[in-house]
């Protein structure tokens, strides 16, 4: 079993396989990074594995892929079958924003995925246009039909943004009710990459949003989910993924894996461990080594505060590089 400085027990890890993406969302990538890392810096997936065969053999039991875009990586099928032939009961899903689903669902699910957590932000072409910065909506409801009718298990993300996606909230959350899906809302985390020009908003507003039109009762956090499970009347459950509240880190039970090999171990901070050279050596007590140190050294909580945020709110580091 894992367990970090804390006393939490870890046994999530989240795999993020390239940093490259194909949408350049304003509160991700607004524009495309200086420099993407180096291809011969990144990881082949024979070397990502043997890392998390390490991590699953010492307690990991769930694992996301996720990116930048994932589907924009080659192979993913097979690395997605590795990990599944390794431990086919292990939780495995993936993050997309589903544009290249419509053409990869069937040999994702075939390979072993389980589940997709898929980002959608609006249910308007200009208005997804404005977020993606690209035409985008019509390809990636193809690609969340495609997911469902080969069987896929599928959450919906959405990122509210005042002013521009906010009056949304509703119509996603009937949009996956329809479908009988769950819809978990984002807290926007502010961070340095994103657009000077958002802004977020609070779960709190994300849930007056909802009341204007539901009663809704609290079920509270899912084991360590991120998500805070609420249920209206009707029974419908959505989630509501709330980083800024202040007891939002208490159970959390993940570390992240970047492309290139860097371990992290929290969303917020720029701290990470690189475990590139253990595994391209093969050695799997040096891998070991890294993640027991990483675990040691895991902050206590995030510093997305839950009031006034300010200069200290900003994270520097890259969701397209962590993977969210
Ligand atoms: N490209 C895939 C996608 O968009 O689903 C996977 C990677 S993306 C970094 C993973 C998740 O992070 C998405 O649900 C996205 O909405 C979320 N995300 C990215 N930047 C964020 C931010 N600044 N605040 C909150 N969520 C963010
Ligand atoms: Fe790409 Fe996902 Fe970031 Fe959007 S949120 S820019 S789709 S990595």
């Amino acid at each position: 079993m894992l367990i970090d400085g804390h006393g939490r027990t870890v046994d999530y890890l989240r795999v993020s396989v390239t940093e490259r993406c194909n949408f350049r969302c304003q509160y991700c990538m607004p524009e495309k990074p200086f420099s993407w890392v180096p291809r011969e810096n990144l990881l082949s997936f024979e070397e990502l594995f043997l890392f998390m065969k390490v991590a699953i053999d010492e307690g990991v039991n769930k694992i996301r892929i996720t990116g930048g875009e994932p589907l924009l990586r080659e192979g993913l099928d097979t690395f997605i079958k590795m990990i599944h032939d390794y431990k086919p009961d292990i939780d495995l899903a993936l993050t997309t924003n589903a544009f290249l689903l419509p053409q990869t669902a069937q040999k994702l699910k075939d390979a072993g995925l389980k589940r997709l957590n898929i980002s959608l932000d609006s249910l308007k072409p200009e208005v997804a246009q404005q977020i993606a910065q690209k035409d985008v909506l019509a390809q990636v409801l193809k690609g969340i039909d495609k997911a469902l009718e080969v069987g896929l298990g599928v959450k919906i993300n959405m990122v509210p943004l005042k002013g521009i996606n906010d009056n949304e909230i509703l119509d996603i959350m009937d949009y996956c009710k329809a479908r009988n899906i769950k819809v978990r809302f984002i807290e926007y985390m502010e961070n340095a990459h994103a657009s000077k020009s958002i802004e977020g908003m609070h779960g709190r507003e994300i849930l007056e949003k909802v009341k204007e039109r539901h009663t809704i009762n609290a079920l509270g956090r899912e084991g360590a989910s991120p998500s805070f499970n609420y249920v209206l009347d009707d029974g419908y459950e959505f989630g509501l993924i709330d980083p800024h509240k202040h007891d939002f880190c208490e159970n959390c039970n993940r570390i992240r894996l970047t492309a290139e090999g860097n371990l992290i171990p929290c969303l917020y901070f720029d701290e990470a461990m690189s475990i590139a050279k253990a595994v391209k050596e093969g050695d799997i007590e040096a891998a070991s080594q890294v993640l027991a140190k990483v675990l040691k050294d895991k902050p206590k909580e995030n510093r997305w505060s839950e009031d006034n945020p300010n200069e200290e709110d900003i994270s520097t580091r890259a969701f397209y590089e962590t993977g969210g």
